[in-house]
């Protein structure tokens, strides 16, 4: 059973083929630096977690997981939308926050693996920074 409460999300790929729900865990947005995260999304990758055992994803064919490294991503096969990762292991799901039908009460609370950051844009004050997660301690924003 589902709670109904304001974390309960809903949200898709840009045609609309894949749809899911998914409970978040958390109201936090985070952005990743990594070079993975750049080379697959071109720049940050806004993220919010979710718990994997309670996701539903609506897509039939048009949804499928690519494997690379520890780590699986979700696309929709007719439009190439990036809309979910998770790690081997991990009862979370993120969720690339802009495939969300309504971010209205989530925030972007911080910035991680800004070790991996490319130089051509700054990180405004405001928003916690970390070099690598969030298991290191803050960092300056341009440390
Ligand atoms: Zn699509
Ligand atoms: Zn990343």
């Amino acid at each position: 059973m589902h709670r109904e409460n304001g974390l309960v999300k809903t949200g898709g790929c840009m045609c609309g083929a894949v749809r899911y729900r998914a409970e978040l865990t958390t109201r936090e947005v985070l952005a990743c630096h990594c070079e993975q995260c750049r080379r697959q999304s071109g720049n940050f990758w806004a993220a919010i977690h979710a718990r994997g055992d309670l996701l539903e994803i609506d897509g039939g064919d048009a949804f499928v997981w690519r494997r690379f490294k520890q780590t699986e991503r979700g696309f929709c096969r007719k439009c190439g939308s990036f809309i979910l990762w998770r790690a081997d292991g991990s009862p979370d799901v993120s969720i690339a926050a802009g495939s969300l039908d309504d971010a209205s009460g989530l925030t972007l609370t911080a910035h991680i693996f800004l070790s991996e950051k490319p130089s051509y844009y700054k990180i405004e004050p405001g928003v916690e920074c970390f070099s690598r997660d969030r298991g290191e301690g803050p960092i300056a924003p341009e440390a």
